[in-house]
C-alpha cells in the first residue's frame, strides 16, 4: 500500500517537484505526469508539461464509481465536490503560484488546474528527450523495450521516494 498524504502535504510535494527538483540530463519521463496519492479517495498527478507547455496540477477521484444519467449515458457517481476545484486553485494563488486557468471539476472526476510559472527547465527537457524516443532504436520510437530506453525512466527523480521508479 502506498501511503496518502493530506492535500496540503501533496501540494508541497507537487511544487517542490515542478520547480526545485532538477532532472538528471540522462533521465527522461512521459507527459503523462506523475502520481501523488491523496487521503478521501483522491490523488495528484503533475505534469509540467501540460497545456501550452506549462505545468499542470490535477486532482482525480482515485477510485472511480459511474451512475446512470437522465439520458442513457454513464455519468460520474462519486465526482469532485463543486468547490474542490476552485478551492485548489485559491489554495496555489494563497501559495504564490498565479494560476493560468482551470478545466473540468464538479460534475467531474477529475479538475485541473494550469500554472502561469513554467516548471523548471530539467524537468522540461526530460519531458523533450522522452518525446525525442529512443536513441539506440529510432525506429521503435517511445514504444521500445530496450534496456537503455527502460534506465531513462528509472533515473528520473519523482516527487515522492516511493514514486522515483514509477
Ligand atoms: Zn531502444
Amino acid at each position: 500500500m502506498t501511503e496518502r498524504l493530506t492535500l496540503n502535504d501533496a501540494l508541497t510535494l507537487a511544487l517542490h517537484w515542478l520547480y526545485e527538483t532538477e532532472q538528471p540530463d540522462d533521465a527522461w519521463m512521459t507527459h503523462h505526469g506523475q502520481w501523488i496519492p491523496v487521503t478521501g479517495n483522491r490523488h495528484l498527478t503533475v505534469t509540467p508539461t501540460g497545456a501550452e507547455n506549462l505545468p499542470v496540477i490535477v486532482v482525480n477521484v482515485s477510485q472511480q464509481t459511474w451512475t446512470k444519467g437522465p439520458d442513457r449515458d454513464m455519468w460520474p457517481g462519486n465526482p469532485v465536490a463543486p468547490d474542490e476545484l476552485p478551492r485548489l486553485a485559491a489554495e496555489l494563488e494563497r501559495r504564490g503560484y498565479a494560476v493560468r486557468s482551470t478545466w473540468n471539476g464538479f460534475p467531474a472526476h477529475t479538475g485541473s488546474v494550469g500554472l502561469v510559472r513554467p516548471a523548471h527547465p530539467s524537468q522540461v527537457a526530460a519531458v523533450a528527450r522522452y518525446r525525442a524516443g529512443c536513441l539506440e532504436h529510432p525506429e521503435r520510437s517511445v514504444f521500445c523495450e530496450c534496456d537503455a530506453w527502460r534506465a531513462g525512466f528509472r533515473r528520473a527523480v519523482g516527487p515522492m521516494p516511493l514514486l522515483a521508479s514509477a
